[in-house]
């Protein structure tokens, strides 16, 4: 049984995040009424055209009036600029969440602005896909995933408890975790391997011995993976990794030294050091499957390749 959690929810900036929580928010009455903003004419018009929100407000000043959660769902890179426009129009007593892939530095960019009478409690649902915009979002995509709550030092707990329940409503599970070692375990699972996407792709983009057909043709074979990855959005991503340079660079110098290491192995031909390396990501793979956190079906489900 869920019932309404905050009566007034604003959602700033409605791409795939925002849409997404909008539909898992109706889909289970969490809140009394949803308001929304973003900053083209064209994603608003489009979201009142699909009914993406009860209210789709042409300022971001409107959209957080009287709210009792305000959700910044903007790339990581703008929250300090949105978060700075907002503040003096925000309810006392309100709380302010982002939902940014990256914690640190997203809070040290909107904590300053924000009035002593509000509740901050930054959160990163751990959920997505490589479509972007009004459009593309749907109510399971937050199903049995985990958001993770990164609440800063001296909030009050019970603001935070209501965000749990914002989530769990939403279908989640929900961890709390620390900024910085948030932002080190992304860099592990997430942002290091889209790098590593991005790069792969690109290699396959300027290798004119293979030409494009044959990439397209025969992308089954793993690399299409990799192509679907590499299709997130530009925007998003190149502030992932502009803000969350540390933990980046630090897993790529790893990722680096144990590539050499592979390297290494195939050109002296061991072949025990690779086959042990692939035995220990296998068991990785099952362990996520164990989780739940992905499908067992051969080829992630597909029907065919
Ligand atoms: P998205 O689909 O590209 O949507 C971004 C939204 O932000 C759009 O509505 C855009 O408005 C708005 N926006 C961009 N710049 C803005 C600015 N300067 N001022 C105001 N609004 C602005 O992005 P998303 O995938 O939902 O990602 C949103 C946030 O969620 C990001 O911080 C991202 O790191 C985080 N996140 C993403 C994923 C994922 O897999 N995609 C997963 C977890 C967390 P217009 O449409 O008008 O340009």
């Amino acid at each position: 049984m869920t019932s309404v959690v905050y009566e007034r929810v604003a959602l700033i900036g409605l791409g795939l995040i925002a849409s997404s929580m909008f539909w898992a928010i109706k889909r289970s009455g969490l809140a009394g009424e949803v308001t929304g903003f973003a900053r083209s004419v064209e994603t608003r018009e489009t979201a009142r055209r699909i009914g993406l929100c009860d209210r789709v407000c042409d300022t971001v000043v409107e959209a957080v009036q009287d709210a009792d959660l305000v959700v910044l769902c903007v790339p990581v890179g703008v929250m300090g600029q949105v978060a700075a426009e907002i503040a003096p129009h925000l309810k006392a007593g309100a709380t302010v969440s982002d939902v940014g892939s990256v914690k640190a530095s997203v809070i040290e960019a909107v904590q300053p602005h924000l009035p002593e009478d509000v509740h901050f409690v930054p959160a990163h649902p751990i959920a997505g896909t490589e479509h972007s915009g009004p459009e593309s979002g749907f109510a399971e995509l937050y199903d049995n995933r985990w958001c993770l709550l990164v609440p800063v030092e001296g909030t009050d707990p019970a603001a935070t408890e209501r965000l749990r329940s914002l989530w769990e409503g939403m279908g989640a599970n929900v961890d709390e975790m620390e900024a910085d070692h948030h932002d080190l375990v992304l860099a592990v699972t997430s942002h290091a391997p889209h790098l590593i996407a991005y790069t792969m792709v690109g290699v396959a983009d300027d290798l004119r011995r293979v030409t494009d057909s044959e990439v397209i043709k025969y992308s089954a074979a793993g690399f299409r993976d990799f192509t679907r990855i590499a299709a997130s959005d530009p925007t998003m991503w190149r502030d992932v990794f502009l803000t969350n340079k540390e933990a980046t660079l630090e897993i790529l110098g790893r990722f680096t030294e144990e590539l050499f290491a592979l390297q290494r192995a195939i050109r002296t031909g061991d072949g025990e050091h690779l086959h042990d390396y692939f035995t220990r990501t296998r068991a990785i793979r099952r362990g996520i499957i164990e989780a739940g956190q992905d499908t067992a079906a051969p080829n992630f489900g597909r029907e065919k390749t």
